[in-house]
């Protein structure tokens, strides 16, 4: 196959220069939505990325264009090496950033300034701790609160990600809104997205469009602003007229935006995911360790990229199980 041109164009004319690295599927919490009530089947240790593989391969797509790189996980932040694993990365020209539930954040402060990293995403789907622990498995609530309000005082851009389901956290969205009075945090609430295990089903997942009839009910016209999006965003933004941080939507499942999607995702175990919803996967490890070149691979990877939610271009599709438990659970994929 021919690498010379735009490896990371795909058919339908969208660059990817945001690669989102899984670093482990392990995790210190248990979200009911992301991490089946089993657990999942872990790679053998041999089979995960070290953190030599992990810079070469990101190098790859660096060279090619990507200019922004997000860690996840599992939970990133327990992986024993991401010391390293961040200076490594830190020597490549791009935007450095992660996504945590924040639970052991305090201890990567100074690590995180050092190499960079300046924007942080953060889960917290409850600001009640009862909740939190139903939803997470764990009792980790004050801990998760009180480093959101160390990282902004230590002045990271921080996000707060809230993914909101029926009867459960649907009326701490006004709650949420408020927390945005005084602080200056993103709010951004996801609609609840089908993977394998997570028991998904439509009636639980709240909308865009319910989540703005909240909004609606709670502020007036003047005070709802509608903020720009940034270019490639996956959210809706808005602010509260005076507050100092703002809100959003992330509506995959109801307004999905593929159109403009520039992410690719790599797996703790190499493999590169075209799509957050593709059931297909391209093993760049192996051909690492085979010490062959990536680069065809993952242009033919890219070249697969389907337009729309890896093939499931409507709600019904998403609602065929057979369909989305051929992808992998949240916890091993990592947002
Ligand atoms: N452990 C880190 C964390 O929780 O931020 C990083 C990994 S976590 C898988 C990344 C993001 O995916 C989190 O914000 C989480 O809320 C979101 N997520 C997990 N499962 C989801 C689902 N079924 N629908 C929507 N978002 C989900
Ligand atoms: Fe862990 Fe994040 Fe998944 Fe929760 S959402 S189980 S914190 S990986």
């Amino acid at each position: 196959m021919n690498t010379d041109k735009n490896i990371l164009q795909d058919s339908h004319g969208r660059d990817h220069a945001y690669l989102r690295i899984s670093l482990i599927e392990r995790c210190n919490l248990r979200c009911t939505y992301c991490m089946p009530e089993n657990g999942v089947k872990l790679s053998p240790k041999s089979h995960l990325m070290t953190y030599e593989e992990i810079y070469e391969i990101a190098k790859t797509f660096v060279d090619h264009g990507v200019t922004k790189i997000r860690l996840t996980g599992g939970e990133p932040l327990i992986r024993k090496d991401i010391p390293v694993i961040l200076e490594k990365l830190a020597t490549l020209p791009v935007e450095l950033s992660i996504t945590s539930n924040a639970v052991i954040i305090d201890r990567f402060i100074d690590i995180l300034k050092t190499n960079g990293v300046n924007k942080i995403n953060v889960s917290l789907d409850s600001l009640d701790k009862e909740k939190f622990k139903h939803i997470t498995r764990r009792n980790e609530f004050q801990k998760v609160y009180n480093n959101i309000l160390l990282l902004v005082k230590e002045g990271f851009k921080v996000k707060v990600n809230v993914v909101l389901m029926k009867d459960f956290n649907e009326d701490e969205i006004i709650d949420f809104i408020h927390f945005t009075k005084d602080l200056p945090i993103v709010v951004r609430f996801i609609e609840f997205m089908p993977f394998d295990g997570n028991k998904w089903n439509i009636s639980k997942m709240v909308s865009y469009a319910e989540v703005m009839q909240f909004v609606n009910t709670s502020f007036s016209e003047t005070q709802i602003e509608r903020l720009q999006d940034a270019p490639n965003d996956t959210s809706k933004n808005y602010k509260i007229k005076d507050y100092k941080g703002s809100f959003a939507i992330i509506s995959s499942v109801t307004n999905p935006f593929c159109d403009s999607c520039n992410r690719l995702r790599l797996t703790a175990n190499g493999q590169l995911k075209n799509c957050l919803f593709s059931a297909t996967e391209s093993d760049l490890l192996t051909t690492l360790r085979e010490g062959k070149s990536i680069e065809p691979i993952i242009q033919k990877a890219v070249q697969a990229k389907l337009k729309i939610r890896g093939g499931m271009n409507t709600i019904e599709k998403l609602q065929e199980p057979k369909l989305h438990s051929k992808n992998r659970s949240m916890i091993t994929i990592g947002g």
